[in-house]
């Protein structure tokens, strides 16, 4: 089966096509600055990669192109021959514990949830209807990032605030990277053969971890927002909320610009002073800048946190699994996360560590916890979910 892979952004449009069960990329790409001056689109098919300059006036010419395209290429014969569409959607609220095939009523209740997840739902939404109105007839399917925290129990999600804000507002931890959780659980699952006691740990630009039990979410460090947890590269992670209104009084910003600092001007960026991209904070790091010191060993701190409470709230921990841009590729932020953990016997084995692209175990045979290196693959996840789900209907 041919199954898209689509991530809408509001100026944006991710899609892969996979073939499916043998999860083989046939062709993927990006439509950028949709609706803005300066529109294009990259694809990447058979190892070259085009990039073609055409005005989008709205996502609705990016699906038009996009079919068009892989009709051109050979891909598809005629639109008919795309076998479903799955949409990655950001909230899912305590309605969604799984993935769903998009009716009426879902595409409803996806809009009814756009004052949880302001940024992204109304952009998600806006994929899955352009999609319907180019391919009314094909399948699609919303695959949410807070629907594997939907496991969590009241005692994890519940804040210790007024009732009524959680009764009648939804206020509650929700959870997002969900989907890379999840494909976390399932591969190690796969791999090991059985459920273990997991912390999976999603370090990228946004970042989080999950504690994972019988391949379920136990719990997760983001909360109401993506906002929560520890540093990330522009977020901040936990703050006191009382520092809102007092920077408010200070500098007479409004509760969305201080919001907007909180989330782009915060994190690993306001710490180092150089950038919030982990590569620039590690050559800073090993060249001995003293604010980019400071900041590691925070960042470090602050997941060295939360992975002792998962360690506690699982009663010990199979496995650590380490994911996404700065997981999988930074040696030197898991040998000093790793290394905080020594007290307790998990060791790290360098070399396997230091090696570029490594994809499985790192720790070494006698490490009290094993470590392992994951690459995430959220479109897959989306893409066998939808798959899933089309075959049941059938
Ligand atoms: P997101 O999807 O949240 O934007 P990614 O998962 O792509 O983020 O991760 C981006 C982060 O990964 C950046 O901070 C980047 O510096 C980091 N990263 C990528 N490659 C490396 C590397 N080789 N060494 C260290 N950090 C890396």
């Amino acid at each position: 089966m041919e199954i898209l892979s689509v991530n809408a952004g509001s100026s944006s449009l991710k899609f892969t096509l996979f073939e499916l069960p043998f999860e083989k990329v046939v062709v993927s790409g990006t439509f950028e600055k949709i609706g803005i001056e300066g529109s294009f689109y990259t694809i990447k098919y058979n190892g070259e990669k085009i990039r073609k300059e055409v005005k989008l006036k709205d996502h609705t010419d990016a699906v038009k192109i996009l079919m068009n395209e892989l009709i051109d290429m050979k891909i598809l014969d005629s639109y008919d021959d795309l076998d479903a569409v799955g949409h990655r959607v950001v909230h899912g609220g305590d309605t969604y514990f799984d993935s769903i095939i998009i009716t009426k009523e879902v595409e409803e209740k996806i809009e009814e949830l756009i004052p949880l997840g302001p940024l992204h739902n109304p952009a998600n939404l806006t994929g899955i209807r352009s999609f319907k109105k180019i391919l009314p007839k094909i399948p699609q399917v919303a695959v949410f990032d807070t629907a594997f925290h939907q496991t969590m129990s009241d005692e994890e999600y519940l804040y210790a605030v007024p009732m009524e804000w959680y009764e009648k507002f939804a206020v509650r931890k929700y959870g997002f990277h969900g989907t890379s959780h999840k494909y976390i659980a399932t591969k190690m699952r796969e791999i090991i053969g059985e459920d273990k006691k997991i912390i999976s740990c999603h370090l990228g630009n946004g970042a989080s971890l999950c504690a994972i039990k019988d391949g379920k979410c136990v719990d997760t460090s983001m909360g109401f927002a993506p906002l929560a947890g520890f540093i990330m590269g522009t977020r901040s992670g936990d703050v006191d909320p009382s520092i809102i209104p007092y920077v408010m009084s200070k500098t007479g910003e409004t509760v969305d610009d201080v919001l907007n600092d909180l989330n782009k001007k915060s994190g690993m960026l306001a710490l180092s002073g150089v950038s919030s991209d982990m590569r620039d904070i590690e050559e800073a790091y090993l060249n001995k800048d003293p604010r980019c010191i400071r900041a590691m060993n925070m960042y470090i701190k602050h997941i060295a946190n939360y992975l002792s409470m998962y360690n506690t709230l699982l009663e010990g921990t199979d496995y650590i699994v380490f994911t996404a841009g700065i997981g999988e590729n930074s040696n030197l932020v898991r040998k000093l996360l790793i290394d905080k953990f020594k007290f307790m016997g998990v060791k790290l084995d360098e070399e396997k560590n230091n090696q570029r692209g490594i994809s499985g175990e790192i720790s070494t045979e006698d490490s009290t916890i094993k470590v392992v290196v994951l690459p995430t693959d959220e479109e897959l996840m989306i893409a066998k979910d939808t798959y899933n789900l089309v075959n049941k209907e059938k």
